[in-house]
């Protein structure tokens, strides 16, 4: 069966371009998938236009939009093993950390099933005439653009397709050209639930070739991008001449400040979890560690050692803590960073090659990495690796802390380990980032936003803004008695 699908067709790429899947963790064939091109992209987006301007799922009521993701999250469950299977394939992820990705993409729907259900969200104004009547409706953005990276890929596709699929959308997407199966698998997932033809489309290939037209689309209306920084800024460059609305979820150096006073054990054992979590490919990854500098030596001594013990291994070896990294390149982006990090002065404590175990030989591994005594103006402080990379600064006090802290462009998450309640709460005010954990790391849920300050991004998923996202308010007043008003005469 071809794998793109637009107006409810599955359909092969116009130029009948393919490309192979291979799973990092050791280079085998997963598929052979067909790559889509400029001509797919404008197919789907016409095929998405036709089925947001025609109708019927924009005024398809908004509780029976909630129905219908509701659905999707029991079809979800019950397709869980096979999707979390694929999903292992492409990413080269633990099994066990696909299935809880899938909890998660289920809830997701159901948390957006539920916000719909519940019915729509306009609102009566009161205009203090009894003549006159005034409403706030929240109506689809339009045709919604969904392009998705390869780290978490069903879950950051939910996070889209959920909220623009319950206020009434219709959407193209793209997801990483390196990770498409489970998308692939939800589209199916979508038609099976009930969603009209062309209101779900799915065009794979690369972020250049499809993603671009996908941003710069005159019939688009809206662009969420989950991606680097980099890309971000080209996305809003090529979504300004038309004037899109955006999302960016972008990236994130996040600090993760460990005070002197801190529950030892569990705040290494949730430092080490911070960044060594999927071999680092995590946005919200506590990747640069803050450590108060009497706690210092034994903090880092102690995480080291745990670092090194980490198992690497593939998706069904159930030894194995972590993967691989998703690809050679990217493999080869993050030796880079560790070697400027090392030349800018940087103490290298663990990690910092690839291993040379030879059955992970055919893996894009990367040893668990610790890299001491940084300062903020090094580049391993300033970028983000996206690999299993933690730096470690030592400060001497709360102000110093936060204001290392927030010393970033990006500010997407950040920790504060304390024992003492008020100060946890100070710091927590003080750092300018979407997420801030007290005494944990990495928890979210459905219900509450997630999203970035400063350059980690524009906007919020999740929660109830998550749904405003893919909405536009638009206010209807209607005079009941009109009458001439005579203002010129
Ligand atoms: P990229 O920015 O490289 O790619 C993300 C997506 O954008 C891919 O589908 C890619 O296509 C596409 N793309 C690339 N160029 C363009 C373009 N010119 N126009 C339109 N689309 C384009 O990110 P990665 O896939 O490497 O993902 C890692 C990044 O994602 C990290 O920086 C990470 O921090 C961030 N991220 C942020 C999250 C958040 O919640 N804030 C969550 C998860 C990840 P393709 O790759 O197929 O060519």
């Amino acid at each position: 069966m071809p794998d793109l699908f637009i107006g409810g067709r599955w359909t092969a790429a116009a130029d009948g371009q393919v490309r192979e899947i291979r799973c990092p963790a050791d280079g085998t064939l997963v598929a052979t998938v067909d790559e889509g091109g400029a001509k797919d992209a404008a197919a789907a987006i016409a095929a998405a236009r036709t089925a947001f301007d025609d109708g019927p799922w924009p005024w398809t009521p908004a509780a029976e939009r909630g129905r219908l993701l509701l659905r999707v999250a029991d079809l979800l469950e019950r397709d869980k093993d096979a999707l979390a299977r694929a999903e292992s394939l492409d990413t080269g992820k633990r099994l066990v950390e696909s299935c809880y990705d899938m909890d998660d993409i289920a809830n997701c729907f159901r948390y957006f099933g539920n916000l719909g259900a519940a019915g729509g969200t306009n609102r009566v104004v009161d205009t203090g005439a009894a003549e006159t009547d005034s409403t706030v409706r929240h109506e689809p953005v339009g045709v919604c653009s969904l392009i998705t990276p390869w780290n978490y890929p069903l879950l950051q596709t939910a996070w889209k397709v959920a909220p623009a699929v319950a206020a009434g959308n219709t959407f193209v997407l793209k997801p990483s050209e390196l990770t498409p199966h489970t998308a692939i698998h939800l589209m199916r997932l979508l038609t099976e639930a009930g969603l009209p033809d062309g209101a779900a489309n799915l065009v794979l290939g690369t972020g250049p070739v499809v993603g671009a037209p996908l941003t710069e689309d005159p019939r688009v209306d809206m662009v969420s991008f989950t991606g680097g920084l980099l890309t971000g800024r080209r996305i809003m460059a090529a979504a300004a001449p038309t004037v899109k609305k955006i999302a960016l979820e972008l990236g994130g150096k996040n600090p993760n400040l460990v005070f002197a006073d801190t529950e030892f054990d569990t705040a290494v054992d949730h430092a080490v979890m911070a960044i060594f979590l999927h071999s680092g490919q995590v946005c919200s990854a506590g990747a640069r560690l803050l450590v108060q500098d009497e706690l210092h030596d034994a903090f880092v001594d102690e995480l080291v050692a745990r670092a090194r013990r980490i198992r690497l291994g593939g998706p069904f070896d159930d030894n194995a803590r972590t993967g691989p990294l998703i690809s050679a390149a990217h493999r080869t982006k993050v030796e880079a960073y560790v070697a400027a990090g090392l030349a800018e002065g940087a103490v290298l404590r663990c990690g910092g090659a690839a291993p040379d175990d030879p059955a992970l030989r055919d893996g894009f591994y990367y040893l668990p990495t610790v890299l001491d005594e940084c300062t903020p103006d090094m580049s391993v402080i300033r970028d983000e690796s996206f690999g299993p990379v933690m730096t470690v600064e030592r400060f001497r006090d709360e102000d110093e802390a936060v204001r290392l802290a927030n010393d970033t462009v990006y500010g997407l998450t950040a920790a504060v380990w304390t024992q003492d309640s008020g100060r946890a709460h100070r710091v927590a005010a003080r750092i300018r980032a979407g997420t801030v954990w007290i005494n944990d790391f990495h928890p979210y849920v459905p219900q509450a936003e997630w999203g970035g300050m400063k350059q980690s991004g524009i906007g919020r998923e999740l929660g109830p803004a998550g749904l405003a996202e893919y909405q536009e308010a638009k206010h209807v007043w209607r005079n009941t008695a009109p009458r001439p008003q005579r203002w010129f005469e």
